[in-house]
């Protein structure tokens, strides 16, 4: 889809060059496109560019796909494959093809019913960096989605919440709750219709599959029988806010459309999964969300993931538009309700009286500094030379240029140590 536009700034110039580059690659070596604003694209270098995407398409449409696995579960266990080095199903015919790769065989039902769980998640930090809810955290959000009475969830660059809903519904009869999955990750078109599923880039808002994809979604919008829909989101943590959030407004535009009365002035309700450090980024552009307490754990996160004893600490939250008193924590795992600001806190973030409400952002006891007027970590100490707090050690004269991500000196976001995942 379209290339969004950038800006290269030097230190000292005010006016930076704008340049485009690929929407969904935030590594050069992923996509090398690369183009200036006010570049001339020679007839050569489109007719190259042309033909590098066509050679680049996946090798079956998602209605082939479809197809396919029509085909697949008719076969007997013993010939369903599963091709590892291609990530695909393999229809005996194609065996051959494949001999010298790497495959999985007997593929049951139940493998086919959790395509996560089958395909290897692609972890490349800067492009896909797929990183799966542990079954907690996705049972916790199903739940919850589910208690507040949604009956339709938009799951956008969340394909296990997707499944786990997909799975419940064709083994519970009583269990209504349906989703559309939108993801960049063409695999999963080999597991679901178009109806369950669109190739979508939620950095551009771009459908791959045209007009007939973004209807599918429209109609997946409409409030048909009173069946009330929330978006769910957990996208790549190293993805710009802003993209993201452009891209959000539209499909939020696409839900407020379909209303015959109007929403009035209703926003569709939405949870945005992402770190607490980002705050105050996605509050710049959804004024109306707030930063619940819950801490999203990962399955294939060295960092996010809690550990056999005990958990570690997960910097990823939920934001929503919700009003935070109807987003009820679990309790058995430490959350309480405080009354004073109605809603669900960790059971270290204690409510703070002067600041008048409960501070902490990474679920240990922050402490109020009476000259920065406000809670800070527990590891700052206030600095009287850069009047504020900040870690002890800490070399004063280098407090302005920090890092857009974590506000730290010393790195730039790119290099940002609460990316990392590895
Ligand atoms: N925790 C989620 C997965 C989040 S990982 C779960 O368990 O369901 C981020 C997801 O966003 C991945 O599925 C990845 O394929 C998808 N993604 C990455 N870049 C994307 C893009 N540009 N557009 C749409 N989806 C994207
Ligand atoms: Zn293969
Ligand atoms: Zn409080
Ligand atoms: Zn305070
Ligand atoms: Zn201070």
């Amino acid at each position: 889809g379209p290339a969004l536009l950038f800006v290269k700034t030097s230190q000292g110039t005010e006016e930076g060059r704008r340049f485009y580059a690929c929407s969904a690659c935030r590594d050069r070596k992923d996509c090398n496109f690369f183009q200036w604003e006010d570049e001339k694209v020679s007839e050569a270098r489109l007719a190259a560019r042309e033909e590098y995407n066509r050679s680049h398409q996946p090798c079956f449409t998602h209605r082939q796909n479809v197809d396919r696995y029509k085909n697949f579960v008719l076969l007997p266990l013993s010939k369903r494959r599963f091709c590892q080095e291609c990530q695909q199903l393999l229809l005996p015919a194609e065996w051959k093809k494949h001999s010298d790769h790497q495959f999985l065989c007997d593929i049951t039902t139940a493998q086919l019913k959790s395509p996560s769980q089958l395909l290897y998640p692609l972890e490349n930090k800067k492009t896909n960096a797929q990183y799966l809810f542990a079954e907690r955290s996705c049972q916790f959000l199903l739940n919850l989605l589910t208690d507040l009475g949604f009956r339709r969830v938009l799951s956008v660059g969340t394909p296990r919440l997707h499944e786990m809903i997909q799975s419940k519904a064709s083994q519970e009869e009583e269990f209504n709750v349906r989703s559309l999955l939108l993801d960049i990750d063409f695999r999963y078109s080999q597991f679901y219709t178009e109806d369950e599923f669109c190739h979508y880039n939620m950095f551009n808002h771009h459908f791959f599959g045209g007009e007939t994809a973004r209807e599918t979604c429209r109609k997946f919008l409409c409030e048909e029988n009173g069946e009330r829909v929330i978006m769910v989101t957990d996208p790549p943590f190293g993805g710009l806010v802003e993209a993201l959030a452009s891209s959000f407004k539209k499909l939020m535009a696409m839900w407020r459309k379909t209303e015959k009365e109007g929403h009035d002035n209703r926003e569709m309700p939405m949870f945005w999964i992402f770190p607490y450090f980002f705050e105050s980024r996605i509050l710049d552009f959804f004024p109306s969300f707030s930063m619940m307490d819950y801490q999203v754990d990962y399955d294939n996160h060295a960092l996010y993931k809690h550990g056999k004893t005990g958990r570690r600490q997960s910097p990823v939250r939920i934001f929503t538009n919700l009003t935070p008193s109807m987003i009820v924590l679990p309790e058995e795992e430490g959350y309480r309700f405080c009354t004073v600001c109605q809603r669900y806190v960790s059971s270290g973030n204690q409510h703070c009286e002067i600041c008048n409400s409960c501070t902490s952002k990474d679920g240990r006891r922050w402490k109020h500094c009476v000259l920065c007027k406000k809670c800070v970590k527990p590891s700052w100490f206030h600095c009287n030379n850069c009047k504020c707090c900040t870690l002890e050690k800490h070399s004063c004269e280098k407090t302005d240029s920090g890092c857009f991500v974590c506000g730290k000196a010393g790195h730039k976001r790119s290099a940002c140590p609460s990316l990392s995942r590895s």
